[in-house]
């Protein structure tokens, strides 16, 4: 590791000033936790900036799928996707529920809603698509099919901050939708996540859900967990939410940088652009297909030795790994799509503070020169 070394992604954070003030309201006040001032301020905050109507905050997304998944009573079998992050699928497992994988669509990237009425059956209750570098699933589709069987959907929003579809933030849309503001996220409080629901009864059982079941001091309603994100997380976010915006546009202009850089390069294929659709900028993938001077594998050792650091996103497939193999739903032959972007894909390096000059030892190496 040295300076020169770029990574896929470098956390923004704001000027350590801004919150100087913040901390000294903390470390006077000692309302570290358990939804205080911070907390309820960045909810609100959130809400607003998301044009969503309730907003529970979490220690991280993880906490929060899983939470999701109870408050929603979910059960049975669950049709979700190979293509994410294992997250995605523990939390179905956390919860004693069975993931059924089904193919993705080759431009969303997420769930192909033509592949989901036949993975239904009398055990399956619920969908839990993912927004795939915060492009969108098929949400029209998705919820006309939710609606004939009356399944519900939740949605794993975490790649999904500051993208919209036709108008509206991807967390928008299904019964619930989940947000990661882990590090390596287009906004972070370092860890952090939050349930978007749609009604106060909703977001009250979230609430108590998070917080062990409390209802008040003496009224357990669930057997809940902790889940809650902590002041510090909360005071954060509030100053990252000032940033985010000109975080987003950096990372659309490096996008076009990049897009104009790779377009005439022989096998290197980029995703296509998707109608109504506004992305964040939050991930840079490539598909190194067959005609690209080297394989994907290839490209990436030979960033890895001019310090560049790519990540295959997303590989191994979930369906691949030991804890999910084993299923009729995991086998290869039904997902060749998902198996396909897996063997091809490589995000590049994409970051607010990622230099022109990074950008330009990206694209170069990339060519190959
Ligand atoms: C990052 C991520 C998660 C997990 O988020 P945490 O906040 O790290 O728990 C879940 N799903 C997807 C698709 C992710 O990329």
């Amino acid at each position: 590791m040295s300076d020169r070394d770029i990574y896929v992604t470098r956390p923004f954070l704001p000027p350590l000033e801004e919150l100087m003030p913040d901390l000294e309201r903390i470390w006077t006040r000692r309302d570290l936790t358990n939804g205080a001032a911070f907390h309820r301020e960045f909810e609100r905050a959130l809400a607003s900036y998301l044009g969503v109507p309730f907003v529970s905050l979490f220690a991280n997304a993880t906490i929060a799928l899983i939470t999701a998944l109870q408050c929603l009573r979910i059960s049975g079998e669950v049709i979700t996707t190979p293509y994410s992050f294992v997250a995605t699928a523990h939390s179905l497992l956390w919860n004693g529920i069975e993931p059924v994988f089904v193919d993705i669509d080759p431009v969303s990237l997420s769930i192909d809603p033509a592949r989901i009425e036949a993975a239904i059956t009398p055990r399956t209750t619920a969908i839990m698509p993912v927004h795939v570098y915060g492009r969108p699933a098929d949400v029209e589709a998705i919820q006309r099919i939710a609606d004939t069987y009356g399944l519900r959907t939740i949605y794993d929003a975490a790649h999904g901050f500051g993208a919209r579809y036709r108008g509206q933030s991807l967390a928008a849309f299904g019964d619930l939708a989940i947000m990661s503001f882990h590090a390596t996220k287009v906004f972070n409080t370092f860890e952090g996540g939050a349930i978007v629901s749609r009604d106060a009864q909703t977001k009250q059982r979230i609430d108590y859900l998070k917080n062990f079941g409390f209802a008040d001091e003496v009224t357990v309603v669930a057997a809940g967990i902790n889940g809650k994100m902590n002041e510090f997380q909360a005071a954060l976010g509030l100053r990252q939410l000032a940033h985010v915006d000109d975080c987003i546009d950096r990372r659309r202009e490096i996008a076009v940088r990049y897009d104009a850089a790779f377009g005439s390069i022989r096998g290197l294929e980029r995703l296509e652009a998707m109608d109504e659709h506004e992305p964040n900028g939050s991930y840079y993938p490539v598909f190194v297909r067959e005609a690209f001077r080297c394989s994907r594998d290839e490209l990436y050792r030979q960033l890895k030795s001019a310090g560049i650091y790519g990540r295959r996103y997303f590989y191994p497939l979930i369906s691949d790994f030991p804890m999910y193999r084993g299923r009729p739903s995991a086998a290869p032959a039904g997902l060749p799509v998902a198996r396909q972007a897996a063997d091809s894909v490589i995000c590049l390096p994409i970051y607010p503070e990622l230099s022109p000059d990074d950008q330009q030892r990206v694209i170069d190496v990339v060519r190959g020169g």
